[in-house]
């Protein structure tokens, strides 16, 4: 039986009807603009220091009681306009809190890199080609690149609230968008897909029907490997100009591994039809299993969850959805028999071979069986809550 929260969370996953992603758009400020939006962003970053401190005195987290304990102060000593004054509490407030939690709040959050957030139609608003932007020195017009994201102008998108973003000397405005999806039919069962993100195979899938795929990693694994040699090359010498080609390489780096993942995250759910759940790992698992394994993997922690971003995204315009379980153990239990251990799997060879009844397989393809598995009991788990 799946864990409680396993339980919830999956729920709130089958019921979700909003699909919500950033998109990220090239702008080409000139001169007078990016010094205004740096103002700005720089303005707003100090405000957020400065109330984070605060919050930190006095173990405040909520953006409602710095606000009404800070409003006036802040307004008066950064100069920002009401909207974006009130969001700085709210970036305080959820920095604080995700440090609260993690139990790491020692000392003050603070805020390095120039930030700020635009609010939709209120601080920022979007016309042919341009974008208007509220900054401390008045609106100003930059041109956006719309090109590639024009699906995103289109009324079923509902754009939230923007930040400006460098990369490289390049500027991006990034947006929160969302959209209504149609929801999963609940009454019929689904085709269930386990999906297991491993070093031989980066994807290996094995569904309620019993079929598999393997998604191979080989290329992707040298290539990476490529990458990081080169990397770590580069990094040795340490020279101001090795600085700028890693940077680069990084950055070429990512825009491959992210089309990598486009190809076979569309790949992996047009191969379902609508309606089909697949089941991953939360993201705990494979920062576990790396470190573990102190090897190379072929995804690293954000590869994977670009991956696992794209896989939900594009379930979800499909008619399909995606929950995940933890991990535990679904690499060393046996699929048919469930004795669980170590022994069961053989790393070197790739293999799987229950100590108990003997049952042998690929171990990514074990894998995928058991996150099946706990899918599908994941599933039945919230339909009985419903049926109780
Ligand atoms: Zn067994």
């Amino acid at each position: 039986m799946p864990k409680q929260k396993t339980i919830i969370n999956a729920e709130k996953a089958l019921k979700k009807t909003e699909l919500c992603l950033t998109a990220k758009m090239k702008i080409q400020p000139d001169k007078s603009a990016k010094a205004a939006l740096l103002r700005t962003m720089r303005t707003y970053r100090n405000a957020c220091n400065h109330i984070s401190n605060v919050a930190f005195k006095h173990q405040m987290t909520k953006a409602f009681s710095l606000h009404r304990y800070l409003y006036g102060t802040v307004r008066e000593k950064y100069g920002m306009g009401a909207q974006m004054t009130q969001s700085t509490f709210r970036t305080v407030s959820a920095a604080c809190r995700a440090q609260k939690t993690k139990n790491n709040w020692t000392r003050a959050v603070k805020f390095h890199y120039p930030h700020a957030v635009w609010l939709h139609q209120r601080d920022y608003s979007v016309t042919d080609g341009s974008v208007k932007l509220r900054t401390l020195n008045g609106w100003v017009n930059v041109p956006l690149v719309i090109q590639g994201h024009e699906e995103y102008f289109d009324d079923i998108w509902k754009w939230g609230a923007a930040r400006i973003k460098m990369y490289g000397g390049v500027w991006f405005l990034e947006v929160a968008i969302t959209r209504n999806v149609s929801t999963l039919p609940v009454s019929s069962t689904p085709t269930v897909v386990g999906v297991d993100v491993g070093l031989n195979f980066l994807l290996t899938t094995y569904d309620s029907e019993g079929n598999t795929q393997f998604f191979h990693g080989r290329a992707v694994k040298h290539r990476r490997q490529r990458y990081f040699n080169l990397r770590r090359t580069l990094s040795r010498k340490g020279t101001k100009s090795a600085q700028r080609r890693l940077g680069a390489i990084g950055r070429r780096e990512r825009r491959w591994m992210q089309d990598v993942n486009h190809r076979i995250s569309k790949t992996l759910v047009c191969s379902y039809p609508p309606g089909t759940v697949f089941v991953l790992e939360d993201l705990k698992g494979l920062n576990a299993k790396s470190r573990k394994s102190g090897r190379y993997y072929a995804l690293t922690a954000w590869a994977y969850a670009d991956l696992r971003e794209k896989i939900e995204y594009k379930a979800m315009q499909h008619g399909s959805r995606t929950i995940t379980v933890p991990p535990e153990y679904t690499s060393q239990t046996c699929p048919k028999c469930g004795y669980q251990s170590q022994d069961n799997r053989n790393r070197k060879k790739h293999e799987f071979k229950c100590r108990q009844c003997g049952y042998t397989t690929n171990d990514d393809r074990a894998a995928a069986m058991n996150l099946c598995k706990l899918g599908e009991e994941t599933i039945r788990a919230v339909r009985a809550g419903h049926d109780s």
